[in-house]
This record gives C-alpha cells, sequence and structure tokens, in this order.
C-alpha cells in the first residue's frame, strides 16, 4: 500500500497538469508519464481517487480514460462518462491543495503513525489535527506496522491485498477510534469482506470463531473451506507489542453488533 502512494504523488502533479489544460488523459500515457506500464496504474489511482472523495474534492482521477472509449474505467468511483465530473475538476483551484502524497506529507504521516504505536493513547490527541483522508492513512500504516505486514486471519503478506479492518466503525465511537490500532486489525482483502460481513468474530481470547460450520450456506469448494470454516477456533496473528492488541470491549461490542 506504500508503494501506491508512492506512485499516486508521481500521478498527482501529472494529473493537476492535465486539469489545467482543461483536458482529459489516456491510462497508457498517464502509467508512461510516471514510468510504469498501464495495468497498475489503477492502483495508483486509487489513493487518489479514495482521498479526493474523503476530503469532499472534485474526482480527480475522472480525467483519466480510455483512450478507446473516452470513458473511466473499471475501479472508477464515479458515474463513467459523465463530463459533470470533469468539469468540476477543471473548474476547481488545485493550486490551495497540498500534493497529498509528496515524500514530505508521506513523512509527516509515519512519523504520526509511529508515534501513535509508541503509545496508542495518542490517537485521541492525534485524531483532531489529522482529515478524514489522513487519518485512514495513519491508521492504515500502524495497523500494517503492528501486524508485521501480514493478515491476522491467513498470514497473506502481498502488500497490495491487505487492508487496515476497523473492528468498530468509528462513526459509532468516540472519533479517536478512527486512528487507534487497537480498533484495527490488519487483514488481506478477503477475510476483511469476510468479517465485515460477520462471517466471523473473534472472542476476547483472539479466537476466530466461524458462524457457517455446517455449510448451511454452501457449497464450499476447498479453498472456501480453507479460508473460513478450517480457521475456526484458532488464534489470529496478533502484534509483537501487546499495547497494540485489539481492544476487547471493541471486539465484544463488534460480537453483539451481529
Ligand atoms: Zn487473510
Amino acid at each position: 500500500m506504500i508503494d501506491h502512494e508512492e506512485r499516486a504523488g508521481r500521478l498527482w502533479p501529472v494529473l493537476l497538469a492535465r486539469a489545467k489544460e482543461r483536458g482529459t488523459i489516456s491510462y497508457g500515457t498517464a502509467a508512461a508519464e510516471i514510468g510504469i506500464h498501464h495495468r497498475p496504474l489503477r492502483y495508483a489511482l486509487g489513493p487518489i481517487q479514495d482521498f479526493c472523495l474523503g476530503e469532499g474534492l472534485p474526482r480527480l482521477t475522472s480525467l483519466v480514460v480510455s483512450k478507446g472509449t473516452g470513458v473511466q474505467g473499471a475501479g472508477y468511483l464515479g458515474d463513467p462518462g459523465n463530463q459533470a465530473d470533469i468539469e468540476e475538476v477543471w473548474n476547481f483551484d488545485w493550486s490551495v491543495i497540498e500534493n497529498p502524497f509528496s515524500d514530505m506529507h508521506m513523512a509527516e504521516l509515519d512519523r504520526t503513525a509511529k508515534e501513535i504505536l509508541e503509545d496508542p493513547d495518542r490517537a485521541t490527541s492525534y485524531v483532531s489535527v489529522l482529515s478524514r483522508g489522513n487519518g485512514q492513512r495513519v491508521f492504515r500504516r500502524a495497523v500494517y506496522d503492528a501486524y508485521n505486514g501480514g493478515c491476522c486471519v491467513c498470514g497473506l503478506t502481498f502488500m497490495n491485498a491487505l487492508e487496515a479492518a476497523h473492528i468498530m466503525p468509528w462513526v459509532q465511537g468516540r472519533g479517536s477510534l478512527r486512528i487507534d490500532p487497537r480498533n484495527g486489525l490488519l487483514m488481506c482483502a478477503n477475510h476483511h469482506r469476510l468479517f465485515d460481513s460477520n462471517w466471523f468474530t473473534i472472542s476476547d481470547d483472539y479466537i476466530l470463531e466461524y458462524s457457517d460450520l455446517n455449510e448451511e450456506f454452501g457449497p464450499y469448494s476447498a479453498a472456501d473451506r480453507s479460508a473460513s470454516i478450517e480457521r475456526h477456533g484458532s488464534r489470529i496473528r496478533l502484534p509483537d507489542n501487546e499495547r497494540l492488541w485489539p481492544d476487547r470491549s471493541l471486539l465484544a461490542a463488534r460480537r453483539v453488533e451481529k
């Protein structure tokens, strides 16, 4: 995920230049401008799109369109082909927004994440000064480091496939939950989806409890079973630092929520 943000940082000025010219850019050209293959470009677009949505900004990534169709491709969360999105980007004064993925800015967020890892109680004081988008990035970084970059359920370490899951969505609780690593679990995208849709919960002893042991919602493939039923009863992987272990009261609240 850090890699994506580094690419996003290089893509940001490319998109801003197009916005200024009131133009669009093809996936191929955008990728070439930052020196990558066009296929992984969407991973660089993702953080920019998330940032714009989180900050309530025009959808900067709407400028990236397919050469053939002139329309935004898969992964674009707006309305593909909607010219109004593009015009909103053109008409916005982007000079007031600092590149959110610049090295300097990233280093600052890294420092904040590190300080929160050293003392998670600091989350309370930091949360008020971080915008929603930056808070999300600090949270991701802190959780990623706390779990040594592995899914807490299956141990997968593909960086691109890892996500920082919130145990309790912060909207439901105090603001600091948004960035407190004790409200987080590092999960691969698959386990994150299964957790968010309550296929499994985690006990106070950090044991994974799977909900459909009798395969009532089957049929299950062998891969399904190994990702779910076969994990039932096993302890999740926890941060080395015990202070960063998931907050039991949050896990309990989450089980009730279900
Ligand atoms: Zn996993």
